[in-house]
């Protein structure tokens, strides 16, 4: 499944050319055009699924491989310090292309990636609730 009007499908499937450092039959990996730092990809399934809830589980097991594979392959050929895997679902999230993708993000001592959140506290009510929400 192909939607006309995605950008990652076009790159994806090469109809748009991109700076691919891995492809295999069902994946592109692609290295962002507004990277955070150094050596910033993006995996992209060929298929078009919006999110990961639209994803085949299929789909998913191969990503992640795919997603520890090249990470290693980065972070071997660019020796970064660290490395963030980020997957953005939904505009509240952040997410900016509806086609489903995994950020690969190498990370260096002292580089400025903003990829951090202000921790809060964990309350009895909202633990109680979640979890009798969640049926845990
Ligand atoms: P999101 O915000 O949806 O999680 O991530 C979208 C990412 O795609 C952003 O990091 C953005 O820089 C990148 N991006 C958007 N359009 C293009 C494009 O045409 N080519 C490439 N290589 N990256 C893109
Ligand atoms: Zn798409």
């Amino acid at each position: 499944m192909k939607d006309v009007d995605c950008i990652f499908c076009k790159i994806a499937n090469g109809e748009i050319p991109s700076a691919t450092v891995y492809e295999d039959e069902d994946f592109r990996v692609i290295l962002d055009l507004g990277p955070a730092t150094k050596g910033h990809a993006l995996v992209l399934p060929k298929e078009h699924w919006a999110n990961l809830f639209e994803l085949p589980d299929e789909v998913a097991q191969k990503g992640i491989l795919v997603a520890k594979k090249v990470a290693g392959k980065l972070r071997d050929a660019l020796g970064c310090d660290g490395f963030n895997i980020v997957q953005n679902n939904g505009t509240a999230a952040g997410q900016t292309v509806f086609h489903f993708h995994i950020h690969l993000i190498p990370r260096y001592e002292n580089d400025q990636a903003g990829i951090s959140w202000t921790p809060g506290t964990l309350t009895e009510e909202d633990k109680k609730e979640i979890l009798s929400k969640m049926d845990a």
